[in-house]
């Protein structure tokens, strides 16, 4: 599949490669165990945004609050356009005047494991189980969909943490007080040097 038909129209109609570093990207094969990646985006309002690889893309949903490790907490989360896997590593500053103009930083990623049975069936049907291996979060999560979004209304899911071990009350972290798990930098200091690039390791490339 190439070109428009491989799902990622949307992601690149509203974008423009040659202003923005985001990747143009392809669906891809992935590796044995699923990816996931959380951004955190200050565009303009403030939001996590939620990603999980299925079927050579990444399923996203954009997560105002953020993810909460408190079992009680239903965070909104509102499905966007499938994103490219290349995305997963995508860090920097998205250029006034661009989609999404605002830094971002990938604050968590790891792999996860779906519970559902048949997870593409389930993704279609609105309710999925996923068991996360990551960095920061972890244990059971479920996330559903409660409008369907046919009536005129916006597609809108709720984002929840399974009361399991990893569970807890501390809710989520400052959005901008936490680091990248790439470059240890905050959101600010990825805005205040949108032109260095940096490493894991942390140097500059
Ligand atoms: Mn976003």
């Amino acid at each position: 599949m190439s070109g428009d038909d491989d799902g990622l129209g949307t992601y690149r109609r509203k974008r423009r490669f040659d202003r923005t570093e985001e990747p143009e990207g392809e669906r891809a094969g992935g590796g044995e165990e699923p990816r996931y990646v959380v951004q955190i985006h200050d565009a303009t309002s403030l939001h996590f945004d939620f990603r999980l690889e299925w079927d050579g893309v990444l399923k996203s949903w954009s997560v105002p609050k953020g993810p909460s490790m408190n079992p009680h907490d239903k965070r909104l989360a509102m499905p966007t356009e499938d994103h490219p896997l290349d995305y997963r590593t995508f860090e920097g500053v998205i250029p006034r005047g661009e989609y999404g103009a605002g830094p971002v930083i990938v604050w968590d990623e790891g792999t996860y494991e779906p519970l559902s049975r048949d997870f593409g069936k389930a993704l279609a049907k609105g309710h999925i189980s996923f068991r996360m291996h990551g960095g920061k979060l972890r244990g059971d999560w479920a996330l559903s969909r409660f409008r369907s979004g046919e009536d005129g209304e916006r597609e809108a899911w709720l984002l929840v943490k399974k009361s399991d071990s990893h569970a807890s009350s501390r809710g989520t972290p400052d959005p901008w007080r936490v680091r990248s798990a790439l470059s240890d930098r905050t959101l600010k200091q990825v805005r205040e040097e949108p032109a260095e690039r940096w490493t894991r390791e942390g140097g500059r490339r």
